[in-house]
């Protein structure tokens, strides 16, 4: 079983209400089981909603109560991308998924880079608040770029 993204196969569950359709991520996907996963939903976010960094550290970070997760109004989110984030590790354990495949860049699924706090676009390295906790778990995460040679 594998975690996937649901924005990667056209849920429309971004912030601003879009997806990330990834045809080529479907194709692969064709006759393997896979569970869809949205952590910002998961964590009680609405869609659409305000987009979202993290600032001053990364996923590992955050979890680790040494930096928050806020909005581009400046509210303090970290609580939902907390919860996010024990509510797809919970679903993972429950249909025994041992590895991920989650959008790049995002505070709450990316697992190489994410942006870097001032919303100006800028990325830098560090995970996401999910796949920092998978990590944690021992879930190998991969993204929309190198999941073909990681899974
Ligand atoms: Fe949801 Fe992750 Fe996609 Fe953001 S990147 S919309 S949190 S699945």
């Amino acid at each position: 079983m594998i975690l996937v993204s649901a924005c990667l196969v056209g849920v429309d569950c971004r912030y601003n209400g879009g997806s990330n359709l990834d045809k080529d991520l479907l194709d692969f996907l064709k006759n393997k089981q896979y569970i869809l996963v949205c952590p910002e939903q998961l964590g009680g976010l609405p869609t659409p909603r305000y987009p979202s960094e993290i600032v001053g550290g990364d996923g590992g970070d955050v979890l680790a109560g040494l930096c928050r997760v806020k909005d581009n109004q400046g509210n303090d989110v970290t609580e939902p991308f907390v919860k996010g984030a024990k509510e797809t590790l919970k679903i993972a354990e429950l249909y025994k998924a041992r590895t991920a495949i989650l959008k790049k860049r995002s505070p709450s699924c990316g697992s190489i880079d994410i942006y870097d706090g001032k919303f100006h676009g800028k990325i830098k390295r560090g995970k996401g608040v999910t796949a920092a906790l998978l990590e944690e778990n021992d879930i190998t995460v991969a993204n929309e770029d190198n999941y073909a040679t990681i899974i």
